[in-house]
């Protein structure tokens, strides 16, 4: 028996050596048209980046050694140009030109794909490369070690390009990511990609997304690059990535069918529209476990597995069917890892399949254990009967061993109760005793038998406040650290106490942190009749919507790592001091933040090392707005270094003025909507100086601190009829003047709204987080017959006496 087989590397090696194993006897030829064969292209971005230091740690093996220990005849530098299915016979090209014909029993296209080089304006000037091979890598290297690059962009944020812009930055060279889609890495949905654009650009990469590259233009001594978003980057390197196409021409021109997504088509014994020609690898396509349509898949674990069974069936008849591949995939994106399996939601959106997902995020190992690093999961599933379609994993450790157990569990038509039936190992370095990968199960099995009715990060976008009542469960500090507009704060502990502030006629959209402490409110309410159409959960809570709606900033943050001249400066000069707040999530690492920064002096420096990924972030706005100063951030391997220097707090008044200690206080008679807006853009105002300022309610005024979700308070005849005559809470004051029965006060609201003005109640709470002072006349409350418990949390009562000790250290009084 004759066997030729066409590609050297991933499918051809493979099978080459495997039809050896079972027929010793048989004659086998490899034609490669590269130098070498069965090499490792998966490592070729590392050692452009150095991580791999030797190249011949490329080379699994070479020619000669191969040849001799497989007895197989390997010819390198020979493409095969034709082949001829009557004759059974393929033409070769050597590089002499010399072209020769070559018979064959068995013959097994294993070609690979060509990366894609789209035509365009100066896309063939020096510098300009894409990675296959040995030889791109090669060029590549060289011109980095012959040029003086600084700056490089990547073209195309695969995992190819992520690996290539880490690797390039390894080398200390200054990158920028342009991709033509709003996300990176495709196989995953864009709130997981979201966790990978922040990583990314806290390591000073540059992200250019939506935007495609127009044309590139050779200068002297670099390449300018046009963007569709007009945008202009001077560069000196590129590397194309922008996908790759299966190599079909010799299979296309031999008439073998060709399916319908463009690779070759083969059945489930992976053999051609001809029956002694067999076909594996990048080249091929082949129906999807799930969706059961043709698709490529170009993965070196699928064309290994394909090269065994191709080769058995070469060998011995078609005796093994190949059950196709779901896309398992990984990828290291500087300290990220980011893997994913089966299906995620926007593909199953695409192809109209019926789905629900999931969020959670777990610690890689026991939290307890020094390190353990977040690990966030999004699975999705049937909605029917919980069928696995898809998971990705994004974290620092221990993603690969989730993401191929799932993978296992999908492949086997296996469902979410799958998940939490696995039996894993556990001590506290590697895992909890309930692995993320069971708790990821339990939640989804929660939200199947509608345990735990779930709204999305995207609903939460558009939560029309007059219907939904947006109520944040965490506690009060992690709510003054930032939330969701509109939404009021009932700590889980107080649900029970404050059960009367939450309507049973309306939608309720809890929220935490991840998702938990959401849920058991839930739980507390549908335990007193709440129905479970109307309350729901936010899945995977706050930090979900805060990871996904996370804004790209356009400004690098000064990385550390590479900053050394810095790192001795501020070693020098300030007192340090560390702070571990690993394993704390939000708002542990503030919280702690604030304690110490208490007890150091002015100019005394802070080094905080934390694990939760929002911590670079809150602490920057925090130190705005509190007169610290933010000196940087960086990371390493899922951990947070973040520095801050203290400063004077921003409260005291820093201009050097006799009357700045003075505060600020305006007396809020009315309850016209004009009039309190103003009242609290000046309240505001004078709070961003930093004086003291205070806001007595009285009368009327009283209507502007009303709670919206009031509790049942007993009242005297007069109390209920003020009760019934007066606003209910701030949403029904009207203006002062045009009101027209009512429509002024909503055109009002809406032209606010439309010109991105803050609403009254947004600018009330400003007020509060600023610390505005709110005091209720006491006198006023009992004349209208309010209670305190109408009034809003942070509202003082106070009488006339209160009011005079803070007009007297003020130096402003307003009375509107
Ligand atoms: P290849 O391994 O590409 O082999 C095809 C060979 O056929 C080539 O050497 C080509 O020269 C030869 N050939 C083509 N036409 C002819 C002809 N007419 N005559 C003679 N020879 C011919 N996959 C992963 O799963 N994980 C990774 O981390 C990963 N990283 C990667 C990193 C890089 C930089 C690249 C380029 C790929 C990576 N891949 C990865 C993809 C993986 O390498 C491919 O899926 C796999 O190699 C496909 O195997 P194949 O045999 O189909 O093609």
């Amino acid at each position: 028996m004759k066997y030729l087989i066409i590609g050297g590397v991933a499918g051809g090696a493979t099978a080459a050596a495997r039809v050896r194993r079972i027929d010793e006897k048989s004659e086998i030829i490899i034609f490669e048209k590269g130098k070498y064969i069965s090499y490792a292209n998966c490592g070729l971005p590392y050692y452009i980046g150095d991580i791999i230091k030797d190249r011949e740690r490329l080379f699994v093996t070479n020619a000669e050694k191969f040849s001799r220990q497989f007895n197989i005849d390997v010819r390198t530098e020979q493409e095969v140009m034709s082949i001829n299915t009557e004759g059974k016979s393929i033409t070769i090209r050597k590089s002499n030109g010399e072209e020769y014909n070559e018979s064959y029993d068995r013959l097994l296209l294993s070609p690979g794909a060509t990366p894609m080089r789209p035509p365009m304006p100066g896309i063939d000037s020096d510098g300009i490369f894409t990675l296959r091979d040995v030889k791109d890598t090669d060029q590549i290297k060289g011109y980095i070690n012959n040029h003086s690059v600084k700056h490089a962009v990547i073209v195309g944020a695969g995992f190819i390009g992520l690996e290539m812009a880490e690797n390039l930055h390894n080398l200390g060279i200054e990158v920028s990511i342009v991709e033509l889609g709003n996300q990176v890495m495709a196989p995953i949905d864009f709130s997981m990609a979201q966790h990978v654009h922040e990583h990314l650009v806290s390591k000073g990469v540059k992200l250019h997304l939506s935007s495609g590259v127009q044309s590139f233009k050779k200068l002297d001594n670099n390449l300018e690059i046009s963007l569709s978003d007009s945008t202009t980057i001077n560069t000196d390197l590129v590397i194309l990535s922008i996908g790759v196409r299966p190599n079909t021409k010799l299979a296309k021109d031999a008439n073998l069918q060709i399916g319908e997504t463009g690779g070759i088509w083969v059945n489930e014994y992976l053999q051609t529209s001809a029956d002694d020609i067999y076909a594996v690898g990048d080249a091929i396509e082949y129906p999807h476990p799930i969706t059961k349509k043709p698709w490529l898949n170009y993965l070196a674990n699928p064309a290994n597995r394909q090269a065994r069974i191709v080769a058995d069936n070469m060998v011995n008849g078609n005796i093994e069917k190949y059950e196709g591949a779901i896309g398992t995939s990984i990828a290291k994106v500087f300290d990220l890892t980011v893997a994913s399996t089966g299906l995620p939601a926007k593909k199953l959106k695409q192809l109209g399949i019926e789905y629900t997902s999931s969020y959670t995020q777990s610690n890689s190992h026991a939290g307890y254990y020094p390190d353990a690093l977040p690990l966030y999961i999004k699975l999705t599933f049937s909605p029917s009967d919980g069928r696995l379609y898809g998971a990705q994993c994004i974290g620092y450790q221990g993603v690969d061993k989730r993401i191929d157990q799932i993978s296992l569990i999908i492949k086997n038509n296996g469902s979410i109760y799958d998940l939490i039936r696995l039996e894993q190992t556990y001590a506290p370095p590697f895992s909890s005793a309930k692995d993320p990968i069971a708790i990821a199960g339990y939640v989804a099995s929660n939200i199947l038998t509608n345990a735990m009715p779930v709204v999305y990060w995207r609903d939460m976008e558009n939560a029309p406040s007059e219907n939904i009542l947006l109520v944040d469960v965490r506690t009060k500090d992690e709510f003054s650290y930032g939330s969701l507009d509109n939404a009021i704060n009932i700590p889980l502990e107080d649900i029970r106490d404050r059960i009367n502030e939450l309507p049973k006629d309306k939608k309720i959209y809890f929220f935490c942190a991840v998702g938990l402490r959401g849920y058991l409110a839930q739980q507390i309410l549908f335990g007193n009749g709440y129905s479970k159409k109307l309350v729901f959960n936010l899945s995977g809570g706050y930090k979900v919507y805060k990871t996904a709606t996370y804004n790209i900033p356009q400004t690098h943050i000064i990385n550390l790592d590479t900053n050394t001249e810095n790192k001795t400066e501020i070693v020098m000069a300030h007192n340090i001091i560390k702070i571990d707040a690993c394993g704390l999530s939000c708002p542990g690492p503030i919280m702690k933040v604030k304690q110490e920064i208490d007890k150091i002096n002015l100019g005394d420096r802070l080094e905080i090392e934390s694990t939760d990924a929002g911590f670079a972030r809150d602490s920057e706005s925090w130190c705005q707005s509190t007169g610290n100063k933010f000196i940087s951030s960086s990371n390493s391997n899922g951990k947070y270094n973040v520095i801050i220097e203290k400063g004077a707090p921003i409260k005291s008044c820093a201009v050097e003025h006799k009357d700045c200690a003075k505060g600020k206080t305006l007396i809020m008679f009315s309850d016209d909507l004009d009039k309190a807006l103003a009242t609290f853009v000046l309240a505001n105002g004078a709070a961003a100086t930093g004086a003291k300022t205070t806001i007595f309610f009285t009368f009327w005024g009283l209507n502007v601190i009303k709670k919206a979700h009031k509790p049942k308070v007993n009242k005297d005849i007069f109390g209920k009829m003020f009760s019934m005559m007066l606003p209910k809470d701030s949403t029904r004051l009207s203006l002062s003047k045009m009101s027209m029965f009512g429509i002024g006060d909503k055109m009002m609201r809406y032209i606010m709204r439309s010109k991105n003005i803050e609403s009254l109640e947004s600018l009330r709470q400003q007020a509060i987080e600023q610390g505005v002072e709110f005091i209720a006349c006491q006198m006023s409350m009992d004349v209208m017959g309010v209670n305190k418990e109408e009034l809003l949390d942070n509202v003082t009562i106070g009488g006339v006496a209160t009011y005079m000790e803070r007009a007297d250290n003020a130096n402003v009084n307003l009375f509107v």
